[in-house]
């Protein structure tokens, strides 16, 4: 028995493709699985994201590139994050990975692409110098296309300019949030990371731009009491019951990846939404329920309605950073990959 199962859905997952590329009307889509494709596993999710229309895969660090291309063979990897020692840097020559190059020095016989600051203010060239023979993209990244369409409009705008000379390479700047609100980032190629996962860039409801949640996580409750008035659950004794409260002990904790912050998030136990109460613990946190409940009662963390994007505004944070954290290893928890 599994303290608690994450299911990553590939139907999902390539519905989700097909829609981002009907935005791009005509762009390329590259899918972005960086950091284990955001929680959800890189392996499969680039095998389906290929499958569905995209046309290569894009990674933060060298050696993501390096362990994806032992599977992937013959697809476009390109390394997004700066280039790392000279050693990865051959080791990328050796895989045919292509790099990101933020710097003028542009390694020899990796085909790479440079990046430009347009208003970022991180990674990226100030000045675009004469591209090398390596050079096969042009790119920027928008710091604000999720909140600010007229900042982001300015970067595009200085992008469009500096590489006016050079459309024969590929240009690219758009991210998931660009690709559904501003059709003028699209270019030749769009860097889709978060929409290809079903949570929204906008944390606001992922339907609305319709899209489906990928990941879902289910358990079941490990335990069920009555507190009575007074007496508290958790660390600190941070919830104290008034009256008589049952409560059901949830087998999932902050080691799991259900972060100390979610207290007072909201998660589904047998159908019905229910509050999480108390301190989260490293393996377990408790719930409020209205009634007695047996042991083995349905627990939905995230999924089936339960939105990555409600809980990251109870912690003060983005969904992206929910699901890059939830822990899919088996001495933890159990992954399925479905197609649903
Ligand atoms: C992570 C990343 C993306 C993907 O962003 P999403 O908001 O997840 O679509 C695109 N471009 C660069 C350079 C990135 O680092």
């Amino acid at each position: 028995m599994h303290r608690s199962e994450i299911t990553i859905n590939l139907g999902a997952l390539r519905r989700n493709v097909r829609t981002l590329l009907r935005a791009l009307d005509g762009a390329r889509l590259w899918a972005v699985v960086k950091a284990d494709a955001y929680g959800h596993g890189a392996v499969d999710v680039a095998g389906a994201a290929l499958g569905a229309g995209a046309s290569a895969l894009c990674v933060a660090t060298i050696p993501e590139g390096l362990a994806l291309r032992h599977e992937y063979r013959t697809e476009r990897i390109i390394v997004l994050g700066p280039a790392g020692s000279n050693r990865e840097v051959a080791q990328a020559r050796d895989a045919g990975l292509e790099l990101a190059i933020s710097d003028s020095e542009v390694p020899e016989g990796v085909r790479v692409h440079l990046k430009l600051d347009t208003g970022m203010g991180r990674y990226g060239l100030s000045e675009l110098p004469s591209p090398a023979n390596e050079v096969v993209g042009l790119m920027t990244h928008l710091a604000t296309a999720d909140s600010d369409a007229v900042f982001a409009r300015k970067q595009i705008e200085r992008f469009r300019v500096a590489t006016e000379q050079y459309s024969h390479l590929a240009r690219h700047v758009a991210n998931s949030a660009a690709v559904l609100r501003l059709p003028e980032s699209h270019f030749d190629a769009a860097r889709c990371g978060v929409a290809m996962y079903g949570l929204s860039p906008f944390n606001t409801d992922p339907a609305e731009d319709n899209l489906e949640p990928v990941l879902s996580w289910h358990t079941s409750l490990a335990q069920v009491k009555l507190l009575q008035p007074g007496q508290s659950t958790g660390y600190g004794r941070q919830f104290i019951a008034q009256a008589p409260t049952w409560i059901g002990i949830v087998p999932v904790g902050y080691g799991d990846g259900f972060r100390r912050d979610l207290t007072g998030a909201e998660i589904r136990v047998a159908g019905e939404p229910r509050r999480v109460v108390g301190t989260v613990s490293m393996d377990s946190f408790a719930v409020e329920l209205d009634r007695e409940l047996p042991v083995g009662a349905p627990v939905v963390i995230i999924g089936h309605g339960v939105l990555a994007e409600a809980h990251a505004r109870v912690a003060g944070t983005i969904n992206y950073e929910l699901t890059c954290g939830v822990k899919t290893d088996a001495l933890r928890a159990r992954r399925t990959v479905v197609d649903g």
